[in-house]
């Protein structure tokens, strides 16, 4: 029963499960330049770009995943292939560094619930970010 109350608590605390902006992307309703597309996950050119190259790597199916923090190992699969096509995308566009963010929940300045993985690259990177 504490699991359950535990999972239902869980699931209120979502941001929202609402279809965003990226669902309408996938869907070729709004128009994005798009960089890879396979079965699982969507690449594309983020519309306000912090870098010179400022990619977006979605999954296609959001699955629950309007954030990171609702991963479960059923997503494993899922994520690795995130990790793994912004490495070769890097590796095809011979990225000399580049950083990988994802950002969950409204603290971390998240504005799109449905989960992404920024890819930034072609500057001079800071640390700590802001
Ligand atoms: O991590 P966060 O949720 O803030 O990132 C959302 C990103 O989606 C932003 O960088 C924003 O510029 C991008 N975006 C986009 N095209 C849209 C709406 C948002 O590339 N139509």
């Amino acid at each position: 029963a504490n699991e359950r109350w535990k999972s239902i608590l869980h699931a209120g605390l979502r941001d929202q499960d609402a279809p965003t902006i990226f669902d309408r992307i996938i869907q070729r309703q709004i128009p994005s330049e798009i960089v890879m597309e396979d079965e699982h996950v969507l690449v594309f050119k983020d519309i306000h770009p912090q870098a010179p190259v400022h990619l977006l790597i979605i999954p296609k199916r959001r699955d629950g995943l309007t954030q990171l923090r609702y991963a479960t190992a059923d997503h494993q699969e899922l994520l690795g292939k995130m990790f793994l096509t912004a490495a070769r995308i890097a590796k095809e566009q011979n990225l000399r560094g580049y950083r990988l963010v994802i950002n969950d929940g409204s603290e971390a300045q998240q504005s799109v619930f449905h989960l992404h993985m920024h890819l930034l690259a072609g500057r001079q990177m800071r640390w700590p970010p802001g």
